[in-house]
Formats: C-alpha cells, structure tokens, sequence
C-alpha cells in the first residue's frame, strides 16, 4: 500500500458548465436521447476522474456521479422502491426518473418521492419510502458500471456506497420501524452481494458513508450499527473498508469503532472539531488508516495551511503518520467547480478563494507538506500563510464597532404583542381570516428573459424596470380580482430570494458560474459574504411602494431576513456567525424602516432558513437560536407598534420548536403545514406562541389544482384547533415556481373556500 495517501470523499457531478444538468432536462424534454445522454454522463465522469488523477488524488471517489440523487439511486440499487413505480414496467432509467419526477399518464398518477434536505447542507435528497412490502434485494449495476468506467482508463477508483444506518433512518418509513430484524438481515446480505462484486472486479477500497453517525444517536442506534457492521466486515476479504463520516462529530460511537474492523475511519475536523478532541482522549486504533477530513467540502475559502498542519500534527501524535490520509472534509460537491470562470472577480479577492478543482490542489500542497519537516520554509506555506495573515488584518472593519454597540433593548420591540395586535387591527380593519400569499408570484418565461437580457446588456434598466412595474401592475389588478385582502407585488425583480440581497447589499461576492447542486437538475449560486454587509441604497422600496400605489388593499412589504441570507450564502471562517448575522441584520432593519417610512404596514421578514439550519446535535442548538433569533429581532424592533411584522418559514418539523420560535415576537406567522398533516396545529395550541398564524392550506410545490371545498375543510378544521381570531388564510410558500395556470385557480379556490367559512360565522 502507498503511503501519504489523499483521498476525496466525493466531487461535484454536475459539470463544469452544468452539462450534466442541461442533458438530463433535454432528456426528460425528449430531446436527447438515452444512448447520448449516457454516452455524454460517461465522458463527463471520465473528465472528473482524469482530473482528480492529475491532481495527485490516490483515493478517487466512484458511484459519487448521479443523474439525479445518489441517495435515489441507493434505493433502486438495494429495491427500496414503492410497488406502482416497479410495476411500471419500464427500463431502469425511465423508472428512476418517475420516481424522482413523478410519472402522470391518463389514468395513472404516480406522485413524485418527496425531498428533504440532506442534513444541514442545501442539497435536497430524495426520501425513499419503505414498508413492511419492501424487499431487499441487489437491483442495479449503477456503482459496478462506474468502477468498470474508471479501470477501462486506468483508474481504480474508490467506490462510494451509502451506509445502511444512514440508509434505514432517512429513509421514510410506513407502519416498520428500522428495528425490524427482517431489514437488516436482508440489507446484510445485499451489502455482502455488493462487496462480492467489487472482490471480482478488483477493488482495493470501498468508502461507506455514514453521516448519521455524527447526530445524537441512541443505544438503539449503536447496537442496529455495531451487529450490522460486525457481520458485514466479517465478510469483507481483501477489501479494506472505510467507514466515512462527515458533517460533525462521531461522540456516541467513536470508542466502539475500535472493535470493529473497519480498515480507515473518516473523520470530518472541520464541522467536527471535536473530533479532535475524542483522539486526543482515547486514542486512535492501531493499524487503521485515519482519514482526515481537513479540506472544507462546504465552503468556498481558501484552507489555512497553518491551522490543518496544526491538525495534522497533533494527529500525528496520537496516529502513525504513515496511516494519516489528508481528504477532504465532506464530498466537493457542495462547492462550485472551478475559479477559472471568475474572470470578473479581482485578484484582491479571488487569491482567497478555493473551489472544488482549487481544492484539489490544496490537497497536494497540503500533503507535501506534512511530509517534508522543513515545510515552514516551503514556498507554498509561505505563500498561504501569508495570505491568511492579510486576511486577518482585512477583518471586517466596522463590525466591532457595531456589534459591541448593541445594546438589549435593540432586540426588544415595544409595546408587548397583545397591545400591538390590537393596534394594528383598528389601523388594517382586516376581515376575520384574513388571505395573503408568501410573496413571489410565478416567475414566468417573460420574467426570466427581461433578467438575461438585462444582464447581457440587451435591454436598458430603463426597459426592464418598465417591464417590472407592468408585472406588477397585472399581478395587483390580479390579486384585486381574486379578492385577497393582503396584496405583494410578486417579487418579480429577484432571481432567488438570497442572491437578490446579496447582489444589493455590499460585502458579497456574486459570482458568475458559482453553482451548486441543489436538488436533481436544479443548481443555485450562493453568494460569498467577504467584508462589512452596508446596505447602499434602498433595495425593495421602490417596487412595493408602486404596487401600494395601485391599490387601496395593504400591499406587504417582503424582505429575506439576516439568518436565511447567511445560512444561504458561503461566509467567512474567520469571523464568528453571530456577528455576520448582526451586520446583515442592521442592514435589513435599515430596509424594514425605510419600508415603514413609506407608509408601508405590514412587512414580512422571512426567515426559510433558520430553524433548517439548526445545529445536528441538540446540545448546540439552544446557542444557535440565541443569536438566531436575537438577528432576527434585530430588524423589527424598531418600527412602530402599528406596524405589522410576519415572518415565514418553509420547514416541516419544528413542531417542538415553538416555543423557540415565540421568542421572535412576530406579529404574525406564516409556514408550511400541508405537508406534515398539520400536526403543527396542535403543537401551536399547546406552546408559547402568541403570533396570529397561517399554516398553509395548499402545498405550492405540487401541479395539483386544489379544489375549494377541500380548503374549506381545512380551514374548518384549523378553526376547531386554534381558534378563529389568530387564523390566516394563504398557501404555505411562494408560488414562484408555479404556472400560472395552475397557481391562480388555486388561490381563487383558497379565496372563496376563506369567504364561505367567513360568511357563515
Ligand atoms: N417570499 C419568498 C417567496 O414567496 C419566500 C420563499 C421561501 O420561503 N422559500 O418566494
Ligand atoms: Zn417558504
């Protein structure tokens, strides 16, 4: 075996220029056909492994490639896949994409597999469903194929397999729980199967992901893992398996890892600092390789040679260093490609930035490194450390100053809610289950194009500005003739609800070919926060300020609150969380007064992201929504007690979480309900919550027209559980993604079906 080995733990699949995205759609739009869209997937791969060669990766990840979700093509690899999909009766590939698209003939309806998002990552994996029916078993070639690819150029990859605790408790399961021995008996045995293949075809590594392993786990949990394992590895001959780990640290099962023959642990030494600590106090098993994740899978930053060097010397303490692999943190996937794009962006601030294929690099560099004992003196340290002492006199300048200005009563709005609520009932004289939406309306081919013009310089802002006010103008018109009470104006200006801010706000790098994988063929481009947030000028005035115009109905104004702008966006290591939350807040509250200032009266500040990106393990949470929150309230604690501030948020399960979120103190609250079966009214009948509230009635991510009386059940039925008076009517997230026609005879539907349960009061 080599020594001073590197290893990547997965790489992007999308492609440079989002190839991979632009064939499957064309596929799917029967454009492409299936031999090509193969034929080019296999080509792409190809390129990723090739590049990773030439970079000096010895363990090069395999089956990391997906047309779709790796996770989807877990479940069709062990059969974890619902009966009407199977009986289909299609080729494999037809039936993976109904699975993950939904299948609609006329007279078939299959429903797309729902998505969650993949820990606390913005990558949405799809949930496969098992029931007491499913039955394991091997049913696919997907992960053999691509080893096969890789060795025809002469590269012996590392294939890469879901884990089956990981497998088991994301998946959804329907009346089985995962401790069902049946399960596990024949997931064994199709792992056993999985390992046999890759003996014969000549593996020499196979990394198994586990990233379950790094939330709070029960006793439960450790035993399902531990007597899983322990057959499984029985079985596992020649080949050396590791048990990869990424996203935290692995605290509940870290000393029971040494009594299992898992040939290479991979720990993540960035988001699971204390895994450091866990070697440091027990130790490190003989013989096994460590890999160490110290090259951050999940942000754009250049690696600080000075503090990894630190980590891997202090490893070297407790490992032999021969057994030291340097990888990556998590898989590359959740950065974007390559800096070489960039041409735009300046020197000054490019020199600090690391994509996927710099990664790569860093890698080398790294390794190099820790082998040579001068490595003080080596150019490339000096070089980045260097760079990072630049970084850190470039420090955010003003946020010192700013934060530590701050004083309690920033994050206190006055009077108490019970007092404002009546307020702002005699100034909006709204009716009793009052209708609104979330905001955007459906951004239409028309929308898209005035951007791209915009953009390419085809049309004059002049030209697009007109062409917003005039969407505007249809969207209120619109609005008025359906007969909501709370109008927007449809957000018609913003591409994504985060990069809108950013490219407003100061502080952030927009770049231009940035992507990411979001979720299937869906890419976003987060923005980089790099110095002092300052908001330069107003931002949405404006536009809200025309539509109110239009229309004697309250128009609401919509912001994206500081928490969700930083949870999307890659931000800066070097600089606590909290304070960029701060600063991002103070710009926000600039707005939100601006907003008021304009005789705006209702301001919905979301905040999609900040329960999702709760911390993974409990006892971390209660610091995250201290700052959190306090962000939020940053924004709002000044306006006026007339005022009327919402938030919304799109996350499923915070139903214990309420009483966290009654400390934001909004006036009203919007969120997404029809999905989780609304066990979210009971869950607000018994918290803290005050706020008036509006679950959802319709669910926005589905075609489905949604009749009225259905609505109106709903809506008597949320009447019975919390009451009339703090009850508002409206979808459970934007509609931006939506047609037309599907989205406006729904609302019409959701309209009507509030005016009838009003009217017979
Ligand atoms: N106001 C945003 C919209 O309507 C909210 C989107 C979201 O919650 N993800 O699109
Ligand atoms: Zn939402």
């Amino acid at each position: 075996m080599k020594f001073d080995m590197i290893s990547v733990v997965g790489f992007p699949r999308i492609g440079e220029n989002r190839e991979l995205k632009k064939w499957v759609e064309s596929y799917l739009d029967k454009k492409l056909s299936k031999e090509q869209l193969i034929q080019n997937s296999k080509e792409l791969k190809k390129k990723h492994w090739q590049i990773q060669k030439e970079h000096g990766i010895d363990l090069i990840p395999s089956n990391d490639f997906s047309f779709y979700d790796t996770f989807l093509d877990h479940a069709m690899l062990v059969n974890a896949i619902p009966a009407g999909y199977k009986n289909l009766g299609k080729e494999e590939l037809d039936t993976y994409f109904a699975l993950a698209k939904g299948y609609q003939t006329q007279n078939l309806d299959l429903k797309a597999l729902p998505m969650k998002k993949w820990f606390f990552t913005n990558y949405h994996y799809i949930v496969p469903e098992i029931t007491s029916d499913t039955e394991f078993k091997l049913s696919s070639t997907k992960p053999f194929d691509e080893f096969e690819e890789a060795l025809s150029i002469g590269i012996k990859t590392k294939p890469v397999i879901i884990g089956a605790l990981t497998f088991l408790k994301l998946a959804k399961k329907i009346d089985v729980s995962i401790y069902e021995k049946a399960f596990w008996v024949n997931l064994l045995s199709v792992y056993i199967q999985i390992l046999d293949r890759f003996k014969t075809l000549g593996a020499e590594f196979i990394q198994i992901d586990e990233p379950v392993l790094v939330t709070d786990l029960t006793q439960a949990d450790i035993e399902l893992f531990d007597n899983f394992y322990r057959q499984l590895l029985s079985q596992k001959g020649n080949l050396k398996i590791i048990l990869q780990t990424y996203f935290g640290d692995i605290r509940d099962i870290y000393e029971k890892l040494f009594t299992l023959d898992f040939d290479a642990i991979g720990l993540d030494f960035v988001d699971g600092k204390y895994n450091l600590e866990l070697i440091k106090k027990f130790g490190y098993p003989r013989g096994k390789l460590l890999i160490a994740g110290i090259v951050n899978g999940r942000n754009v930053f250049k690696n600080s040679y000075k503090e990894s060097l630190e980590i891997l010397n202090t490893l070297s303490n407790y490992v032999d260093k021969k057994d030291i692999v340097i990888s990556t943190s998590c898989s590359l996937m959740f950065v974007p490609y390559s800096l070489k794009f960039e041409t735009q962006l300046d020197s000054s601030k490019k020199k600090y930035l690391a994509f996927a294929e710099e990664k790569l690099k860093e890698l080398n560099e790294l390794n190099i490194l820790f082998n040579d004992k001068n490595y003080t003196q080596n150019s490339s340290y000096i070089y980045n450390t260097q760079l990072f002492e630049e970084m850190k006199a470039n420090k955010f300048s003003d946020i010192n100053t700013v934060v530590n200005n701050l004083r309690d009563d920033d994050f206190e709005r006055k009077p108490c809610f019970e007092e404002r609520i009546k307020i702002q009932k005699d100034v909006l004289k709204l009716p009793k289950l009052p209708t609104t939406t979330i905001g955007s309306f459906p951004q239409t081919p028309d929308v898209r194009k005035a951007r791209s013009e915009l953009k390419n310089g085809r049309i004059t802002f002049e030209e697009y500005d007109k062409f917003i006010k005039q969407k505007i103008e249809n969207v209120i018109k619109l609005q008025e003739e359906i007969g909501l009470d709370v109008l927007v104006h449809g957000e018609y200006e913003r591409n994504d609800m985060v990069e809108f801010f950013g490219e407003n706000l100061e502080g952030f790098i927009i770049t231009k070919n940035g992507w990411v994988q979001s979720y299937g063929t869906r890419c976003v481009k987060p923005p980089i926060i790099f110095s002092d947030i300052k908001r330069k000028r107003p931002i949405t005035v404006e536009y809200i300020k025309y539509a109110q115009s239009l229309t004697a109905k309250p128009v609401k104004g919509i912001l994206t609150g500081p928490v969700t702008i930083l949870n999307w966006s890659f931000v800066r290591e070097d600089i606590p969380l909290k304070d960029v939350a701060f600063q991002l807040a103070l710009a926000i509250k600039e707005e939100v007064l601006d907003l008021e200032k304009e005789g705006v009266k209702i301001i919905q500040i979301d905040e999609a992201a900040l329960i999702e990106k709760l911390p993974l393990r409990k006892a971390y949470h209660k610091d995250y929504l201290d700052w959190a929150i306090k962000a939020f309230k940053l924004t709002c604690s000044k306006v006026k007690p007339e005022t009327q501030i919402h938030t919304h948020m799109c996350y499923s399960n915070f139903d214990d979480l309420l009483d966290e979120i009654a400390r934001m103190d909004v006036d009203v609250i919007t969120f997404e309900a029809a999905k989780s079966d609304f066990t979210i009214l009971d869950s607000i009948k018994k918290s803290n919550l005050k706020s008036e509230v509006g679950p959802g009635v319709f669910d926005v991510h589905s075609p489905r027209i949604v009749p009225k009386e259905e609505m109106k059940d709903l809506i008597l039925k949320m009447i019975e559980k919390i009451g009339l008076d703090r009850l508002w009517i409206n979808p459970d997230c934007g509609l931006k993604t939506r047609k037309e026609e599907e989205a406006f005879p729904t609302l019409h539907n959701m309209v009507l079906a509030a005016w009838e349960v009003r009217n017979n009061l």
